[in-house]
């Protein structure tokens, strides 16, 4: 039940050697489990770590992209003259407009000229008829362990990852994703020190820890590690904040809160089988609908909702009846849990992933036959989830590659197989938007996302031509992405003067 304070009332008239003697026994314990696999895998694997350690450097985005804030929050404005408007919502560009982003928001829009008092502190872009369009916003980001390697995060110091984490958020936002949802990971930190301006990075809405049951998608324990006694210590991945491990509604329920508590926007449940997981089958259901339905009754009584990691319709519909508002991933759908879906207005996270140079790189035997089940049933997912209208959300939940991290937008561009470019384009924004609008009186970020309209928050992204025409442009940010706009601040302005 209580996982961690589990000290009896009888501690208190222990003697003083006695309570010596029990920390010594329970820092023993709480050592163990954390010291073994490092140890073990030292000894398995000294020359591999050391080359994960080196890569570690290399994975970062070339010194070209790195950014250059300039604030706008002091009064001080932007104008962007003569530019075409991809709104988020509509699938046709907008007449040669003007925007004016005064503070963090988009104050006007109109195609007559905007007139600025030319004494104020105006920056103004002459954009040529480029297209100007909301900042894009991936559903399912893990910005802890995006883009580092497994090994890595078993063995390397906790600051040292955090430091990667804040290197790819920087990365994260000079690809043009302006607002990410965590779907699991210690990112409390990384976002409350790129929202104060320590470190530069995309919105986060974090859904803190995980929570998985034993033996769950969220279960990393080795096996020397289980069994875990009523109230024993936590694994490492615990103690790092990347998953709890729960059991029971209580535990749910303790696990939910404690997340919440942090500044979780979003409770993120395992709910069925996963791929990067040796020890439960794809198809296996996860939890019991009591289970996830005290987390649901903890993120409501918050304000916000609880989001399942799911593939089997089984999964997902144990999950809708105990109140869930959205299932990550869903791959393995049937169609009357398609259907479901969409008559009771479920949000479906949903991934493109396909057989194709994005395979993950040193993916394990059980892991690559797990995966191959789940590509195959992609574009029967997607198929359903147009067929019956589904609220559909676009995100690429890149998980321990730098290399496929470097390719969010790449991820973006392969929606053409199953959408035309504005309706994929208006996925992730406009809709990805009021899918995180679901936090709530939570809400980290309140005021529209993914949207370009007066009163919006000023996240924009200014295109070097028409992704409505050719959707790869957001294949290479770099090079086509002229402005990226934060929150109403430039972080890269390339427009040739
Ligand atoms: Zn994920």
């Amino acid at each position: 039940m209580n996982r961690k304070r589990n000290w009896a009332p009888i501690e208190v008239v222990l003697t003083v050697g006695a309570v010596c003697l029990v920390f010594a026994l329970s820092i023993v314990r709480k050592l163990k489990p954390v010291l073994c696999p490092l140890l073990v895998l030292a000894g398995l694997s000294g020359g591999l770590c050391q080359a994960s350690l080196a890569q570690g450097d290399a994975d970062l985005e070339p010194p070209g992209l790195a950014p250059f804030p300039t604030r706008s929050a002091d009064g001080s404005a932007t104008l962007f003259q003569n530019v075409r408007i991809f709104d988020g919502k509509s699938a046709a560009l907008s007449a040669p407009s003007n925007v004016l982003v005064k503070g963090n928001t988009i104050e006007r829009i109109s195609v007559n000229p905007i007139i600025v008092d030319t004494n104020a502190k105006v920056l103004v872009i002459s954009a040529d008829g480029r297209v100007l369009m909301p900042g894009l916003i991936d559903a399912h980001w893990h910005a802890f362990m995006a883009a580092t390697s497994q090994m890595l995060l078993m063995t390397a110091d906790s600051s040292y990852l955090h430091l990667l984490a804040a290197r790819q958020a920087e990365a994260t936002l000079m690809r043009g994703f302006t607002t990410v949802r965590d779907c699991g990971g210690p990112v409390f930190g990384l976002k409350r020190a790129i929202d104060e301006g320590v470190m530069i990075g995309p919105r986060i809405y974090p859904s803190g820890a995980f929570i998985s049951q034993t033996s769950g998608h969220g279960d990393f324990r080795f096996s020397f590690e289980v069994p875990r006694p009523p109230g024993g210590p936590l694994s490492h991945s615990e103690v790092e904040g990347i998953a709890a491990i729960a059991d029971s509604p209580d535990e749910v329920r303790l696990c939910a809160r404690e997340q919440l508590r942090q500044g979780a926007s979003q409770i993120k449940l395992m709910a069925g089988g996963g791929v990067n997981s040796p020890h439960n089958p794809i198809e296996s259901t996860q939890y019991t609908e009591p289970e996830i339905r005290a987390a649901v009754e903890a993120a409501e009584n918050w304000g916000t909702y609880v989001t399942v990691h799911a593939y089997t319709p089984r999964a997902i519909r144990q999950a809708v009846a105990a109140g869930v508002k959205c299932i990550e991933h869903g791959h393995l759908i049937d169609e009357p849990t398609a259907k479901l879906l969409a008559d009771k207005g479920i949000w479906w996270s949903l991934q493109p992933l396909t057989y194709d140079e994005d395979v993950f790189a040193r993916m394990d035997p059980v892991s690559q036959r797990k995966a191959q089940e789940i590509w195959a049933g992609t574009d029967n997912a997607y198929k359903l989830a147009k067929k019956y209208n589904v609220k559909t959300a676009f995100g690429t939940d890149i998980l321990f590659d730098a290399g496929a991290a470097s390719r969010q937008g790449a991820y973006l561009a392969k929606m053409v197989r199953w959408y035309t470019p504005a309706e994929a384009l208006k996925m992730a924004t406009g809709d990805n938007g009021e899918l995180l609008a679901l936090s709530g009186f939570i809400n980290p970020y309140p005021g529209k996302l993914g949207v370009v309209e007066e009163g919006a928050l000023a996240d924009l992204l200014l295109v070097d031509g028409n992704p409505l025409e050719n959707i790869k442009l957001v294949e290479d940010p770099g090079k086509n992405f002229l402005v990226i706009m934060k929150d109403g601040t430039i972080y890269k302005n390339t427009v040739p003067k």
